[in-house]
């Protein structure tokens, strides 16, 4: 199933090009249960949301094109990501002075975390910030937790996975410390909604591919990814306790690119979804 998260904060199911509203389902499924401290309600439940939503057919619904996307997973615990996960990657980036010291790659640096208050929707956009500097998009493969986890091994990784999505690693280039760089408000797009992991039968082996403004800038598989789904799940284990909802952005493939307000980025997934993100610039809340 396609579990998605629109306009004002409500549950949908995606089948087609339509988005069924699940909201009161959901809400019954909660009622009633102790909110969780870490993680997010419905991705805790989700088991029992699915029992509970059955067929969907007969609910209200809205063309997907015409609904505001939120990101799935509403309070993720955490935003762990991947640097350098992909070899093509790591060589792009080795050419540019702007990124010294050389990356120690993934086996080196292991993961880093974005702030949770940088996650939105496809339909909420990318501001940009710091015009003056040069801002990146990174199209990645993203896990989602589905059960607590804590020093799971790689054979038993995927027990513990609610779904996948696509996401935008929204990145500032420069000298500080990644977290900072990849955090600013809006640089983490989780969408366009989450496909439970029945459907997708080798999270190692997804396409995707990236445009901005009809330019072809990824044009990946997550076959190539040097740390895979399992490798990334147990190793962040091993540091965090994971929690339902929580996220793994896996790693950048080769292709990251400039972005700049008025910019329209458009992702394509056979086995997850298409997504269009609009680019902005950040303006300061009246
Ligand atoms: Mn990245």
């Amino acid at each position: 199933m396609r579990f998605c998260r629109y306009d004002d904060d409500r549950y949908g199911v995606v089948q087609g090009d339509k988005v069924h509203d699940i909201t009161a389902i959901v809400e019954k499924v909660l009622a009633g249960k102790k909110d969780p401290r870490w993680g997010d309600p419905m991705i805790t439940h989700l088991d029992e949301v699915r029992k509970a939503v059955g067929d969907v057919s007969a609910l209200p619904s809205k063309p997907v094109a015409s609904v505001k996307l939120l990101s799935p997973t509403a309070r993720p615990s955490k935003l762990i990501a991947a640097p350098t996960n992909y070899h093509a990657h790591v060589a792009e980036m080795s050419e540019r002075k702007h990124e010294r010291p050389a990356s120690k790659g993934i086996a080196g640096s292991g993961l880093f975390l974005k702030a949770n208050s940088a996650m939105v929707g496809p339909g909420e956009g990318v501001h940009i910030r710091f015009l003056d500097k040069l801002n990146e998009h990174e199209l990645e493969l993203l896990i989602v937790i589905g059960k607590v986890a804590s020093e799971v091994s790689e054979d038993e990784a995927l027990d513990y996975v609610a779904g996948y999505s696509l996401s935008l690693d929204m990145t500032v280039r420069g000298g500080e410390e990644r977290s900072y760089r990849k955090s600013c408000d809006s640089y983490a797009v989780i969408g366009p909604w989450m496909v439970t992991k029945d459907e997708i039968a080798d999270p190692n082996n997804v396409a995707f591919k990236h445009y901005v403004n009809g330019e072809l800038r990824h044009d990946a598989n997550s076959k190539d990814l040097i740390w895979n789904c399992q490798k990334l799940i147990s190793e962040a284990s091993k540091f965090y306790t994971l929690y339902p909802g929580d996220v793994i952005f896996t790693g950048a493939p080769a292709g990251v690119g400039p972005v700049k307000p008025g910019d329209v980025q458009t992702s394509e997934c056979a086995a997850i979804g298409n997504m269009e993100v609009k680019v902005y610039a950040y303006k300061k809340p009246a």
